[in-house]
């Protein structure tokens, strides 16, 4: 696999690894010049929409062809496209600021995520409990009483 030339030194010196998923949150640094460096939002969106697609294409062959065969062609294919998906991408420079901006940005979210999961967890349990407690006093309601 190639390495990449990073866009701040033109050196090839981003692994194919640290370019996969590089994005403004958690870019690609380059270990020449430090310089932070990312993929385009999306190429991640169009690798998974072309899988989709590429699967959907090989299930419609398998049904035609009344075979299985064909699917077992979607995994290689999907992973040559992810490969050469990823390869062709252009890697654009970013600022350590930005980055920065973008990190914080991404915590944010992850935090109000996190928090709105809690509250609908809470709320969920909490008319949970309500609902067990109604039954309980039709349950009780029912018995006859005892004298
Ligand atoms: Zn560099």
């Amino acid at each position: 696999m190639g390495m990449d030339a990073c866009p701040h030194c033109a050196e090839q010196s981003i692994r194919f690894t640290a370019k996969i998923g590089a994005d403004p949150a958690s870019p690609a640094c380059c270990p020449v010049c430090q310089g932070h460096s990312y993929v385009a939002n999306k190429v991640s969106t169009s690798i998974s929409v072309g899988i989709i697609l590429l699967a959907c294409t090989w299930s419609v062959i398998a049904a035609l062809a009344n075979s299985a065969l064909p699917l077992y062609a979607i995994i290689p294919s999907a992973a040559w496209f992810f490969y050469r998906t990823w390869q062709t991408a252009r890697l654009l420079p970013i600022e350590t600021e930005t980055v920065e901006r973008h990190r914080r940005a991404r915590k944010t979210v992850t935090l109000l995520a996190f928090l709105l999961s809690f509250f609908h967890v809470k709320k969920s349990a909490r008319s949970g409990l309500f609902y067990n407690r109604q039954n309980k006093d039709r349950l009780i309601a029912r018995r006859p009483a005892i004298r």
